[in-house]
């Protein structure tokens, strides 16, 4: 029995997993999973392998190794969530180690390292592939002892080049999409080279794909580290583009690891660190339900409960909203209007389903009648009955009514009179069933808007299912 035929039984038995009923759209699925456990998990295809059960076959193991991978509740079947993973662009290096593995860990034994670049992608100035492969290089060397002396002729140590198809390192492309690039580990030869695959479009902006952010990952390979499961770090196996590109804490850990740290910098930069949902210190900056859902948000991530994690789903807040800000600091769903506000600073931006409504940011003062003395709003809440909108800003909090438009006359009060035993800060807050949940630090209070008392203290996080909570 061939692996395509084993999957074939298993997807057939999986029932009410949300699979297509359109059986060319599960053939292809198949082949998906297939070709993706081939490439990136070393599924043998030899055609030879026959599981003598479906729940301990090499495909299934296979499958829960990537599931593990990319923190996915670890089911061993190619449920949506995890085919939707294996469709998104990604580096074209395996997550798993291939069969020949160099003894130790793959490293360069030099500090002064040369690169060269062989030819350039047709899709952008030379001048801007250039910078891209610069900029990618600085960010490696900022954070090490090692440095990058660009060569322009004869054999460098990190050769990079733009390649279709096959291209001879058995390592073959595959059209647009899919597979964007690769690099090899320290070594020899081919060792620490880069290869992009001319058949994507490469850009220096959002579109897809932008080569900066693309490079910066191959060079962590050419540099000997492999994949990441934080969905924060640069090494993280999928393109995922916010608009920026820099090395999280994940990323200088591993090159310092590795190499050590810089030489001529004392200053030893740190990144940025990706929330931990079970972290007992995790704190939010905004809270908002979002048509019916709950969305935790912290620097460039949010946090929501879906069924496919063990714990949650953590991603970027761009996946959603490519145009807003980092680091939102209160956000609110007005659910009459259907949408949802967002605020940083004295600007707001409004957002109805993926879209970020016309004329947006405005700012506070013009659109909610806040004093001039009011920098920031700590959190914000509407209640949908009616159509009031809490504003939490330091120890007072302001009400707003969503029909009127205007702020309600008597404010701001303190938010110990309106809302006592919360404290005088608040960093987030929704409400669900009528009761408001207050956030502030790692404290979470449930709180009763009728009989004005607490019900209860809890965690920040106690919404995701961490096993301490
Ligand atoms: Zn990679
Ligand atoms: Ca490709
Ligand atoms: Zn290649």
């Amino acid at each position: 029995m061939t692996n395509l035929s084993l999957l074939l039984l298993l997807l057939c038995g999986l029932g009410s997993q949300g699979f297509p009923a359109n059986s060319e759209t599960q053939e292809k699925d198949l082949e998906t999973v297939q070709n993706y456990l081939e490439k990136f998990y070393n599924l043998k295809n030899d055609g030879t392998q026959i599981p003598r059960q479906k729940s301990n076959g090499p495909v299934v193991e296979k499958l829960k190794q990537m599931q593990k991978f990319f923190g996915l509740k670890i089911t061993g079947k190619p449920d949506a969530e995890t085919l939707n993973i294996m469709k998104q662009p990604r580096c074209g290096v395996p997550d798993v180690a291939p069969f020949v593995l160099t003894s130790g860990n793959p490293r360069w034994e030099k500090k002064q390292l040369t690169y060269r670049i062989e030819n350039y992608t047709p899709d952008l100035p030379h001048a801007v592939v250039d910078s891209a492969i610069e900029k990618a290089f600085q960010l490696w060397s900022n954070v090490s002892p090692l440095t990058f002396t660009k060569v322009f002729q004869g054999e460098a140590d990190i050769m990079l080049s733009f390649v279709y198809g096959d291209h001879r390192d058995n390592s073959p492309f595959d059209g647009p999409g899919g597979n964007l690039a690769h690099a090899f580990q320290p070594g020899p030869g081919i060792g620490g080279d880069v290869h992009f695959d001319e058949d994507e479009e490469w850009t220096n902006d959002f579109r897809d794909y932008n080569l900066y952010r693309v490079v910066a990952h191959e060079l962590g390979h050419s540099l000997g580290l492999s994949h990441s499961t934080d969905i924060g770090a640069l090494m993280y196996p999928n393109y995922i583009f916010s608009g920026e590109v820099h090395l999280s804490q994940d990323d200088i850990n591993g090159i310092q690891t590795i190499y050590g740290r810089s030489s001529n910098d004392s200053s030893n930069p740190i990144g940025p660190q990706t929330p931990q949902a079970c972290d007992s210190k995790l704190t939010f900056d905004a809270i908002t339900t979002v048509r019916g859902e709950v969305m935790f948000l912290k620097d460039r991530f949010y946090m929501r409960i879906n069924s496919y994690y063990p714990e949650v789903e953590l991603n970027f807040i761009s996946v959603f909203w490519p145009h807003l800000p980092n680091g939102i600091q209160a956000a609110y769903e007005e659910a009459n209007r259907d949408e949802i506000r967002f605020f940083k600073g004295h600007k707001y931006w409004a957002v109805q389903g993926q879209n970020v409504l016309h004329g947006y940011p405005k700012d506070i003062y013009t659109s909610f009648g806040f004093p001039k003395s009011v920098k920031s709003i700590d959190a914000a809440v509407s209640e949908e009955e009616t159509g009031k909108t809490y504003f939490f800003v330091a120890n007072k909090y302001w009400r707003y009514d969503e029909h009127r438009r205007s702020m309600d006359a008597g404010y701001p009060q303190m938010i110990a009179h309106g809302f006592p035993g919360i404290g005088n800060k608040v960093d987030a807050v929704f409400i669900k069933d009528g009761f408001f949940y207050f956030f502030h630090g790692t404290r979470q209070y449930k709180f009763d808007p009728k009989t004005k008392r607490i019900l209860t203290l809890l965690k920040a996080n106690s919404w995701f299912n961490c096993r301490n909570n």
